[in-house]
């Protein structure tokens, strides 16, 4: 059925990069295979799963929707897509991204735009835009998608259905291709609480092959989804609804926590004054981090290799015209081949908004302006930590916006790199913070674009997250 809807809706929709029809066909028969023969089987048995094309699945290529990878082939599987062929999830297909996940509106892939199911005029948000669309058009249940800034929450808030970032260390990142090594975490996409806790439930727990992966068991979200969580101090932020949110979404948001009321939540206003530091301190953070991550892509070690007729030939020209001018010395001064080949290949390897990452995070980390802009910005992380830890000791649950907006049109910012980074306002103090945070539908605008409705929680308070998201479901 998930196969038939792609075959029908993704030509418009573009959610995937790769779909392996016969693969999945293949792993359904055989998990049913096992079924019938009264096997044990796994907790996603049968259910197809689209994996955002940036986790390493030896079975097929993992391009991070950037032309640098375009072929590469991972020889082994990222911990989190071992734990799904573990679980007997059927891997589907391999969904679109913003290239190396840097983006929000999934426009940075090298490859496709992905819309909007809900209105193919406009972005399904980003990085993890694919996964939201593919789970959003019912071209599959379940997702997985990562988020370094809000790209699991942004694009379930913009296509209406329920995305989670778990604390930072609960997933394991061994075999996702690095974006921000600090912030990133790998998360579910689901159409409701439930499948989301299921899902997450299948790819937590310890790892000793990621060094930030946390020592704690996981608990059976599963289980206690059910439980509405009785009591509940529920935070409200008035930073979170100042100016620049959208009238139709401050209404659906304030109208969510009166339904938290009426269910006998105890609303307390609690502040988060570095809040507003948060998307500076972050586009210094995570650029500096990936121009470290994506110093590998060389043309050696990895994947594409700019074809060197050109650059060869210039440097020739180079030279046999400083010989001509007498200057040998310089001559021989000319880069090194191997020089320009680095340099071709990152040229032709990267797209527009990596670059500028990589440029924004050399220049943030070179020496000189390291104190005053990548310590800063680690400065103000910790304070904002700070303001969610002070804040969780009054309250279980902060609740608010996911973005300002609904989804915006493609094309609309995609030319205005900062106006885009602001779209992250409410979601990067979660990453910085390394807290778990949840987005789930809670309206739609008079358009009929979805509203996200965002929930974040303490460290390691996942089960406390998804029960408190599933009262309001
Ligand atoms: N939009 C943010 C960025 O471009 C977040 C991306 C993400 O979470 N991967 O960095």
């Amino acid at each position: 059925a998930c196969l038939e809807r792609i075959e029908r809706h993704d030509a418009t929709i573009g959610a995937f990069l790769r779909v392996d029809a016969a693969r999945a066909l293949d792993q359904a028969a055989a998990i049913d295979r096992r079924r019938q023969a009264g096997e044990p089987l796994g907790p996603l048995a049968g259910l197809p799963v689209a994996v955002k094309d940036v986790l390493c699945d030896r079975d097929t290529i993992t391009s991070c929707a950037s032309r640098m990878l375009a072929e590469f082939r991972s020889p082994y599987d990222s911990t989190v897509v071992g734990k799904l062929k573990q679980a007997d999830a059927v891997l589907i297909g391999r969904t679109n991204m913003d290239e190396f996940a840097m983006g929000g509106s999934t426009e940075n892939s090298a490859f496709q735009p992905t819309r909007n199911p809900w209105d193919p005029t406009r972005t399904p948000g980003g990085s993890s835009g694919g996964s939201a669309a593919a789970v959003a058009a019912r071209m599959a249940p379940l997702a997985i998608g990562t988020d370094t800034g809000g790209s699991i929450r942004q694009p379930a808030g913009l296509c209406g259905i329920v995305g989670m970032k778990p604390t930072y260390g609960r997933v394991s990142r061994f075999g996702l291709v690095a974006f921000a090594s600090s912030l990133d975490q790998v998360g579910p996409f689901a159409t409701t609480t439930e499948d989301a806790a299921l899902l997450l439930e299948a790819i937590s727990g310890h790892d000793p092959r990621d060094s930030t992966s946390i020592n704690q068991p996981t608990p059976r979200y599963t289980e206690s989804i059910n439980k509405p969580l009785a009591g509940l101090k529920l935070g409200v932020v008035p930073e979170h609804f100042g100016a620049g949110l959208d009238p139709e979404v401050a209404s659906s948001v304030r109208a969510a926590i009166e339904v938290y009321k009426s269910l006998g939540a105890e609303v307390k206003e609690v502040p988060l004054p570095h809040g507003k530091y948060g998307v500076a301190a972050y586009y210094v953070i995570a650029p500096s981090e990936a121009s470290s991550n994506l110093a590998r892509y060389d043309g050696v070690h990895f994947g594409f290799r700019a074809d060197q007729s050109a650059a060869l030939a210039e440097l020739a020209a180079e030279r046999q015209e400083l010989i001509a001018a007498g200057k040998t010395a310089a001559a021989d001064n000319v880069d090194a081949p191997l020089v320009r080949m680095y340099r071709s290949t990152r040229e032709a390897g990267f797209g527009a908004e990596v670059k500028r990452r990589i440029m924004l995070g050399a220049y943030a980390l070179s020496a000189g302006y390291y104190d005053a802009y990548y310590l800063k910005a680690l400065k103000v992380r910790r304070l904002i930590r700070r303001d969610f830890d002070e804040a969780f000791q009054q309250v279980d649950l902060i609740v608010g916006p996911v973005t300002a907006g609904p989804a915006f049109k493609l094309g609309e910012m995609v030319d205005d790199p900062l106006a885009m980074y602001l779209v992250d306002l409410y979601t990067v103090s979660a990453n910085l913070a390394g807290i778990p945070a949840l987005s789930l539908p809670c309206g739609v605008t008079k358009a009929g674009l979805p509203i996200g409705l965002q929930l974040q929680a303490p460290p390691l308070a996942e089960e406390r997250l998804l029960r408190g998201a599933r009262m309001y479901e």
